[in-house]
């Protein structure tokens, strides 16, 4: 993929042909220059709607991936801070409640964010 050129036929890719090399539009299905079939390419580029809904699941997907390694974060956190404090004697050891406020923190934040990240 090259670029996106806006015409009257509205946006489409400019791609380079995988037989010449040179810039043509993926509304073509042979290249005008050397007659190589472009389906090919023209699968491998994708258009400007796609593109976008593409990057709103990569987010949608990190941000899920997030709130799970925290959640994690914050379960493995608790059972240390639970096993190390010999069944919850306090003081609860300090390295294990940092974890989970750690993951609690990263967990709260990333929802937050997702609120804001549609
Ligand atoms: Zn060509």
């Amino acid at each position: 993929m090259l670029g996106f050129s806006a015409g009257r036929k509205g946006i489409f890719l400019i791609i380079s042909c995988p037989g010449c090399g040179s810039r043509v539009s993926n509304k073509h299905p042979v290249c005008p220059h050397c007659g190589t079939a472009l389906d090919a390419a023209a699968d491998a580029g994708i258009t400007a709607d796609e593109a976008q809904r593409r990057r709103r699941l990569l987010r949608r997907g990190r941000i899920e991936l997030q709130s799970y390694l925290s959640i994690l974060i914050m379960v493995a956190g608790a059972s240390w801070g639970f096993v190390a404090s010999e069944y919850l004697e306090f003081p609860v050891p300090f390295w294990p409640m940092v974890v989970t406020s750690v993951g609690a923190l990263w967990y709260l934040g990333v929802r937050i964010y997702g609120i804001f990240v549609k």
